[in-house]
C-alpha cells in the first residue's frame, strides 16, 4: 500500500467510518447514480466501516411513488448491501422541525414571503442578473430588521424559512477539503444568498434534511457525485449553526452521456438496467479507472475493494 494511502487509512481510523448513499426517489437509479453508490460502498468496505442507505423523499412533490422500492432492488441486484435498514426522510419531519426551531431561536432563520418574481425584481434593482443556473441569489429582502420582525412576518401566512448567511459569525467564506477535489471554498452569502430551510408547502429543504440526518446517523464520510459539490458549503454552514460535526467529503467523477452532459433524471437518463449487474457495475467502475471484471459480481467487488486503496490515493490533493 502506498504511504499516503496508509496514512489516510490510519487517520480515518480515528473515527468509526459510517458512509451512506442517499438517493431521492424521483426516478429509478441511472448509470450515473451507480457510480456514487459504488464509490461510497467501496470506500466504506475499504475502511471496514458501515454503509447506510437513506431514501431522501423529503420533497414529496418530486417523489414518484414506488420508486424507492425500485432503487432498493437495483442496489440489491448489484450486491451493494446496506448494513442497516434504510432511513426514510419522510418519517423525520419532527427532527427537521426541531433543527429549524433551534435556528429560529438563535436568530439565524427568518420567514420570507418573496415570490420568484419579487426576487428577480430585487436582483435587477440591485444591478444583478439572475444567473446561477436556475437558482436565484436571494438578495435578503425579508432579513430581520428589528425586534419581533420574525413574529410579524410569521403572522402573514404561508412563507418560506431562510437561513441568514450574512452574519459575521456565519463564517462567510467556507473553506473545506474534498478528498478528491482538494481545497474548496465558497462565500455562501454572495454565491447563494440566504437559502431556504422550509418551503411554503411545509416541505423541509434538502440542505436542512441532509445535515440533520448525516449527524443523526453519525455519518463520517459523505461520498456523492460531483454535481452536488456546490451544496457542501451550505451544509457546512448549517452544521456550524446547529453545532453538528462535519463529515469528510468525497465527490466522485460523473458518468457523462454521449453529448458530454452529466446523466441525470432531469435530462432523461434511462433507468439502470440491472439484468446484468456485472455489466452495470463495470460501467460505473470504468468512470473510476477501476479495471473491468469478468468473473462473478462478488469477485468483482472484492477486486475493486483491493484496487480502491490505490485509486483513492490518486484522488487526493
Ligand atoms: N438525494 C440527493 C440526490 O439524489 C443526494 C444527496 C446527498 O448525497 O447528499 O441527488
Amino acid at each position: 500500500m502506498e504511504g499516503s494511502a496508509a496514512r489516510e487509512l490510519a487517520s480515518l481510523g480515528a473515527i468509526p467510518y459510517i458512509g451512506r448513499f442517499a438517493p431521492s426517489p424521483t426516478g429509478p437509479l441511472h448509470a450515473g447514480s451507480l457510480v456514487a453508490a459504488l464509490v461510497s460502498w467501496l470506500d466504506a468496505r475499504v475502511h471496514a466501516g458501515q454503509w447506510l442507505v437513506r431514501i431522501e423523499d423529503v420533497d414529496t412533490a418530486r417523489c414518484v411513488a414506488g420508486t424507492e422500492r425500485t432503487i432498493l432492488q437495483q442496489l440489491q441486484d448489484c450486491s451493494l448491501h446496506a448494513d442497516a435498514p434504510p432511513l426514510w426522510q419522510s418519517a423525520r419531519s419532527a427532527h427537521y422541525q426541531q433543527a429549524l426551531d433551534q435556528l429560529i431561536a438563535q436568530g439565524l432563520a427568518y420567514p420570507c414571503h418573496c415570490s420568484r418574481r419579487d426576487i428577480e425584481n430585487a436582483m435587477l434593482h440591485n444591478g444583478q442578473a439572475p444567473t446561477r443556473h436556475a437558482d436565484l441569489i436571494y438578495p435578503g429582502t425579508c432579513r430581520p430588521t428589528g425586534p419581533n420582525h420574525s413574529d410579524r412576518l410569521a403572522a402573514q401566512g404561508p412563507q418560506v424559512w431562510r437561513l441568514r448567511t450574512d452574519l459575521p459569525d456565519s463564517g462567510r467564506v467556507i473553506h473545506w477539503h474534498d478528498r478528491r477535489l482538494g481545497p474548496q471554498q465558497q462565500d455562501v452569502a454572495t454565491a447563494v444568498g440566504d437559502f431556504v430551510l422550509q418551503r411554503a408547502d411545509r416541505c423541509f429543504s434538502y440542505q436542512l434534511a441532509v445535515v440533520v440526518d448525516d449527524a443523526a446517523q453519525g455519518i463520517s464520510d459523505v461520498v456523492r457525485g460531483e454535481d452536488l459539490v456546490d451544496n457542501t458549503a451550505r451544509q457546512i454552514l448549517l452544521q456550524r449553526a446547529l453545532g453538528l460535526p462535519m463529515p469528510r467529503y468525497l465527490h466522485t467523477p460523473l458518468l457523462l452521456g454521449p453529448n458530454g452532459e452529466k446523466l441525470s433524471k432531469q435530462n432523461g437518463a434511462q433507468a439502470l438496467d440491472t439484468s446484468d449487474p456485472l455489466a452495470a457495475l463495470n460501467q460505473a467502475a470504468a468512470v473510476l479507472g477501476l479495471p473491468e471484471q469478468t468473473g462473478s459480481v462478488a469477485q468483482a467487488l472484492q477486486t475493486w475493494i483491493a484496487n480502491w486503496v490505490s485509486i483513492s490515493a490518486l484522488f487526493r490533493h
